[in-house]
């Protein structure tokens, strides 16, 4: 009989980790959940505990012991612990550094000893500032200045992909590398300022609505349920193996059309569109991006991925969720 497989899941309590181990649990796996809650929460798994295939260790990925005793007992690693945010390094970069480059490291090295599979959780960060619209996997990218904390974030998730990859091409470790763009959904939480959240929170409480800047920038929002089963996906898909592939949306909309659908959606017309200006809204040194736009081509032939959850569906998700609260 083909037995299930066991799969590990750094980060499992964050926001991506706990739709993803839902997904593995509603398929049968054994899952085993590594998150040192740092910015991931226990309520965000809660509901699972009662599930026997389910395991939580509250637990370091730079601790390497530990590392090492829990990939000996799996078949398969999601790798999506991280210090996440841009915003989370300004001023505190070294955290980020080790968490995101050392951290990564030691898992592979561990996977590497008994060549299990993993994919490797990366980001749209990494293409830097150009204003190369859609992103390629392949495209050349420019990054800020090495004095300025806001791009250390996309350096180490940088890294990290160039670790996934000579890993791939010099140990034979099977890997799978997965770019993601602006994920929503429940459980994301606007504490680190991620726009679709905050904006939800803002409409339901009445409040003003804020749009950063000029609100003319814009940006594709995936749905958190079409990722996991993409996530899924990759993770079996031969062809994903020693390769970079961009997960997301290509539906391309500005902030300010994003505030008016929430606003609209809500159904709160009371709310007001308020303009903070860049320099109030951000620390020093952080530049936003104008556009971002993943070339999905490469993920369409891969897995055949035909996101099936639309914008304007997903907002209605995050607001239930948020009303339910
Ligand atoms: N944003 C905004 N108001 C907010 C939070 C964010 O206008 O309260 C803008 C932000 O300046 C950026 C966009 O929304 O242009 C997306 O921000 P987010 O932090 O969600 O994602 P990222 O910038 O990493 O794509």
């Amino acid at each position: 009989m083909k037995r299930n497989k066991t799969v590990l899941v750094t980060g499992g309590a964050g926001f991506i980790g706990s739709h993803l181990v839902e997904e593995l649990l509603q398929k049968g796996q054994k899952v085993i959940v590594v998150d040192n809650l740092s910015t991931g929460s226990l309520k965000n798994i809660e509901h699972l505990k009662k599930n026997k295939e389910f395991h939580f260790i509250k637990g370091s990925i730079l601790d390497e012991n530990l590392m090492e005793d829990l990939i000996k007992k799996v078949d398969q690693i999601y790798h999506l612990a991280a210090v996440v945010g841009v915003r989370m390094v300004l001023g505190k970069p070294l955290n980020s550094l080790l968490t995101n480059i050392k951290g990564t490291e030691i898992v592979l090295k561990e996977a590497a000893k008994r060549k299990t599979k993993i994919l490797l959780a990366s980001s749209s960060e990494v293409c830097g500032k150009d204003d190369n619209i859609p992103f390629g996997e392949e495209d050349d990218r420019t990054y800020g200045s090495v004095y300025n904390d806001r791009w250390v974030y996309a350096f180490a998730k940088g890294v990290d992909e160039f670790l996934g990859l000579a890993y791939w091409r010099e140990k034979k470790l099977p890997v799978v590398i997965v770019r993601l763009f602006n994920v929503i959904g429940p459980r994301q939480t606007g504490r680190y300022g991620m726009v679709v959240p905050t904006f939800v929170k803002q409409a339901l409480s009445k409040g003003p609505i804020t749009v950063f800047g000029d609100g003319k920038q814009t940006r594709c929002f995936a749905d958190i349920q079409d990722v996991v089963i993409a996530l899924v996906k990759l993770m079996v898909a031969k062809n994903a193996e020693g390769h970079v592939t961009n997960l997301g949306s290509d539906y391309e909309i500005s902030i300010n059309q994003l505030a008016k659908k929430v606003k609209g959606l809500t159904g709160n017309y009371s709310s007001e569109i308020i303009y903070v200006p860049y320099k109030k809204a951000y620390p020093d040194g952080y530049e936003d991006f104008r556009r971002r736009v993943p070339n999905i081509s490469k993920i369409k032939k891969t897995i055949n991925y035909r996101p099936s959850v639309g914008l304007e569906e997903s907002i209605k998700r995050i607001i239930k969720y948020y009303d339910n609260k």
